[in-house]
């Protein structure tokens, strides 16, 4: 398939002149009196803007990506991300995009913000995804194909075939949202840049990295896609706090990896544990931090485990999940005080 990117690009994009910041015009650092950009001189110490390009940041993510600093965006969350992809490639009132269903609710949010169509395409009952199905209800008029793999909220993610096939046939932009792929073990699709240039794949710090009070999410493209994001972004969208605390972590992966390792194990120990309670119909595969589970009664369950201090979410009015509750995987104490509480419910 053919792919153009500049003929996806909304016309007002491909046009815009972007707002030149301060620190986009002096990059230097010779300097020693910064009298460009209004701040205040007196050092508190966030007096200065930070880096608008997280250059420094973006060198220390690059190898552990394995992808080029170029290849990356950071955002406010991957939600920002999100956004972005909407407002650079879809018309409002006149493209749309194609999403899986159930999956995670931001893309049809941001869709209808946008005033962009959202055109749904259900998984099959074990939440398997059909290439063709999505590829037939795009039309010279779908920018955009969402695909949330390891999936929010089933937890499985899905062959890689079948998303190479998405990726092949489909001549828009392919999103492939990889927030929960550290808890899976297949190849992330990062690595595969330079073979699909309409490939962009989001990754956060909000899941393995357990940061998600500091909102960082990263989109991982072509130079090209790239450097659309940075010319639609608000200047200064990551935060310096935000910028060294990504960095100290950086510095720490071993401690990332452990809680990676713990989380894995729990979830070993909380599916088996799961399905022998006798609420519970049915226990879904999973390949990220969370379960979801079909069960007896999910709206009572639910305000039980409430009324126990436990919070779950209750996915019971999602298309196609009736009945069902997704369960973040937590430590071993809280997750010992979940299934014992379970195993009390009458
Ligand atoms: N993508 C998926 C699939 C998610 O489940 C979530 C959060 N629940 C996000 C993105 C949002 O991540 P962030 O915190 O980076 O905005």
């Amino acid at each position: 398939m053919d792919f153009e990117l500049n003929k996806l690009v909304r016309p007002n994009i491909r046009a815009l002149e972007p707002y030149s910041c301060a620190r986009d015009e002096f990059k230097g650092m010779e300097a020693h009196v910064f009298l460009d950009a209004n701040e205040n001189p007196y050092n508190n110490p966030v007096n200065r803007y930070p880096d608008p390009l997280q250059e420094k940041l973006k060198g220390r993510l690059a190898p552990l990506k394995q992808v080029r600093p170029s290849q990356i965006f950071l955002g406010n969350g991957s939600d920002e991300a999100i956004d972005l992809v909407y407002r650079i490639f879809c018309t409002p009132g006149r493209d749309n995009v194609v999403a899986i269903a159930p999956t995670y609710g931001m893309y049809k949010v941001c869709a209808d913000i946008n005033d962009v169509e959202y055109r749904a395409v259900p998984l099959s009952p074990d939440w398997q995804l059909d290439a063709q199905a999505l590829l037939r209800v795009a039309d010279a008029q779908t920018k955009v194909i969402w695909i949330c793999s390891p999936n929010n909220p089933t937890g499985n993610e899905f062959p890689r075939e079948v998303i190479h096939e998405v990726l092949t046939c489909f001549g828009g932009i392919v999103v492939i949202d990889e927030a929960y792929s550290d808890f899976s073990s297949q190849v992330p699709f990062r690595t595969m840049l330079d073979r699909y240039p309409n490939l962009i794949v989001l990754n956060t710090f909000s899941k393995a990295w357990a940061s998600a009070a500091i909102r960082l999410g990263m989109a991982f493209a072509s130079e090209d896609i790239i450097a659309l994001f940075n010319k639609v972004k608000y200047p200064y969208n990551v935060n310096l706090l935000t910028q060294e605390k990504a960095c100290a972590l950086i510095d720490d992966l071993a401690t990332v990896d452990s809680w990676l390792a713990q989380i894995r194990r729990e979830r070993d120990h909380v599916l088996p544990a799961l399905s022998e309670l006798p609420i519970v119909r049915e226990v879904f595969p999973s390949d990220a931090n969370f379960v979801l589970v079909r069960v007896t009664d999910a709206n009572r369950i639910y305000r039980y485990l409430v009324e126990k201090g436990i919070v779950v979410r209750n996915r019971h009015r999602v298309q196609l999940c009736n009945d069902c509750l997704r369960i973040t995987i937590g430590t071993r104490q809280e997750n010992n005080e979940l299934l014992g509480a379970l195993r009390f419910y009458k």
